[in-house]
C-alpha cells in the first residue's frame, strides 16, 4: 500500500455505474494511469495456494466443490500435516512465489485445529514468505491468535453484494462475512477479500460488492477477483457465461476504486487466454496464483505463467520487508481512524 494513494470510501452507485458505463477504451485507460501512480506496471505479485484441508465443508456456497451438501466427486482430505505443508512451502519459495495461502474447507477452525494451524504459520513464516490463511469465519481470540503467530493476510470473501448473497449462499450470512474481517483487521492482519463473477449476477450486483469492499474504512490489501469455475455437480454448473469483455471491465473499475490495493486474479485464470490475462494486468490486476493446483481447480502450469510473464516483460514482484513495515504504520493509522469513524461499513 502505497501512502500518497488518493484512497476514497464514499463511492456512491452512481458512480461505480459511471465507471462501468465508460467506452472500454476510455475505463482501460483511466484504470492503467491510476495502476501507474501506484504500481509498477510491468510487476506481478506472486502467490502459491495449497489445500490444507480439502472438502466435506458444512457451508453451502453454490460454486464450491468442497461443499458437503453438494456432490462432485471431490475426495475429501483430512487436515495436513504441518511438516507436508512445510515442505510445500519450501516448493513454492523455490519457485518464486512470496506468499504462502493455506486454505482449508471449515465453517470455521475448531479448538483442536489451532494448535496445528499456529505451528504451520510459525514454520512457513520462518521460511521467510509472507503467510496467509483461509479458514472460514473468526472471532476475535482466533484471529488474534494466528496474528500472534505471525500470519500476514487472512483471505475471506464477500463473493458477491449483499442483495445476491442469500442466493449463493444460505448457511452463513454478509454480516458474518464483515465481522470475521472486522475481527482480522482488529488483529493487525491484513485482509485478502474479494468476490466471484459469473454466478448469476447482475451489473447491480457487481457495483455492489466493489462499494462493499473500497467503502470499508480500511481498504483490503488484497482483492480477488474470481471467475466462476463451473464444478459438475454444483448448483451453478449451468451458469451463463460471463461476458469477458464485463471481467476485464470489472478488475479495470476495482483498480480504480481500490488503488493501492493488489488486484488478483483468482479462480478462473486457467480459461483466460493469454491475451486475455495479458489486458487484466493493463487494466490493473497485479497479483496471481501460481502452481499447478489453485485448491481443487485448475491453474495454469507454471510454466506457462513464466512465459507469458516473459513475453509481457513482467517481473515477479518481490518481497521487501521495509515497505512492510511501512505498510504496518500506514494500516495502524488507517485503523486508529476506522476507530473514530462513525460511518463503519457504511456501504
Ligand atoms: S467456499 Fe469455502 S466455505 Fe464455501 S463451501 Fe467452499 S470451502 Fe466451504
Amino acid at each position: 500500500m502505497h501512502e500518497n494513494a488518493n484512497i476514497r470510501h464514499d463511492w456512491t452507485v452512481k458512480e461505480v455505474q459511471a465507471l462501468f458505463d465508460l467506452p472500454f477504451n476510455d475505463l482501460l485507460f483511466k484504470a492503467h494511469t491510476v495502476h501507474r501512480q501506484n504500481f509498477d506496471p510491468n510487476e506481478v505479485q506472486v502467490s502459491t495456494l495449497l489445500s490444507i484441508k480439502t472438502g466435506a465443508c458444512p457451508e453451502d456456497c453454490k460454486y464450491c466443490p468442497q461443499s458437503a451438501h453438494y456432490s462432485t466427486g471431490l475426495e475429501k482430505e483430512r487436515l495436513m500435516e504441518v511438516e507436508r505443508v512445510v515442505e510445500k512451502a519450501k516448493q513454492a519459495k523455490a519457485t518464486g512465489s512470496t506468499r504462502f495461502c493455506m486454505g482449508a474447507a471449515w465453517k470455521h477452525p475448531h479448538e483442536r485445529d489451532m494448535p496445528y494451524v499456529v505451528d504451520m504459520v510459525r514454520q512457513v513464516k520462518e521460511l521467510g514468505l509472507e503467510t496467509c490463511m483461509t479458514l472460514g469465519m473468526l472471532d476475535q481470540d482466533k484471529a488474534d491468535r494466528l496474528a500472534d503467530a505471525g500470519l500476514d493476510y487472512y483471505n475471506h470473501n464477500l463473493d458477491t453484494s449483499p442483495e445476491y448473497y442469500d442466493k449463493i449462499i444460505t448457511t452463513r450470512s454478509f454480516q458474518d462475512r464483515l465481522d470475521t474481517l472486522q475481527h482480522v483487521r482488529n488483529s493487525g492482519m491484513k485482509i485478502c477479500s474479494g468476490g466471484i463473477l459469473g454466478m448469476g449476477e447482475t451489473a447491480n450486483d457487481r457495483i455492489g460488492l466493489l462499494r462493499q469492499l473500497a467503502n470499508m474504512p480500511v481498504q483490503p490489501e488484497s482483492v480477488p477477483i474470481n471467475m466462476l469455475v463451473k464444478v459438475k455437480g454444483t448448483p451453478l454448473e449451468n451458469a451463463e457465461d460471463l461476458d469477458h469483455l464485463d471481467f476485464i471491465r470489472t478488475i479495470a473499475v476495482a483498480r480504480i476504486m481500490m488503488p493501492a490495493s493488489h488486484v488478483r486474479l483468482s479462480a478462473g485464470r486457467e480459461s483466460m487466454s493469454d491475451e486475455m490475462q495479458a489486458m487484466t494486468f493493463f487494466a490493473g490486476a497485479n497479483s496471481i496464483f501460481y502452481g499447478e493446483c489453485l485448491l481443487t481447480t485448475p491453474n495454469p502450469e507454471t510454466h506457462r505463467d513464466l512465459l507469458l510473464f516473459k513475453r509481457l516483460g513482467i517481473n515477479m514482484e518481490q518481497r521487501i520487508e521495509e515497505n512492510d513495515a511501512t505498510q504496518e504504520a500506514v494500516i495502524r493509522g488507517q485503523i486508529q481512524k476506522q476507530q473514530d469513524d462513525a460511518h463503519f461499513y457504511e456501504a
